[in-house]
């Protein structure tokens, strides 16, 4: 049996429409008791699904409803998935490689890192 955890989606740097699209979604698709204001910057879901699939459910909706957001793993919070605006990820000191994908707490951590891929 898996044991359900929190997970936040900070949704804090989505623009208030597609906020409130993504909101009503994750109310609906999570059965969400508590309710959310578009002011709200983060979501927390109490579930059993991993971090993964929650990440590509929301992906899946937010090509849908805003352009130009993607979703990634916060590695400064535990448990927390970010959406950002593409090419803001600095805004979080997240650095994700061009390649795979992989988050990194720093420009530095990424090129040694990038360098893998190279070879
Ligand atoms: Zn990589």
């Amino acid at each position: 049996m898996t044991i359900p955890m929190i997970i936040r989606i900070n949704i804090g740097f989505l623009p208030t429409v597609a906020r409130s699209k993504l909101i009503n979604f994750l109310i609906t698709q999570f059965q969400l008791e508590q309710s959310y204001s578009d002011n709200d910057d983060i979501i927390s879901l109490n579930t059993t699904s991993s971090i993964q699939t929650i990440k590509k459910t929301v992906e899946s909706i937010l090509t849908e409803i805003c352009e130009g957001y993607i979703i990634t793993e916060n590695i400064h919070a535990e448990n927390e998935i970010v959406v950002l605006k593409k090419g803001d990820l600095e805004q979080l000191d997240i650095y994700i490689c061009i390649h795979c994908g992989m988050p990194f707490e720093s420009e530095g951590q990424r090129s040694i890192h990038q360098r893998i891929h190279y070879f």
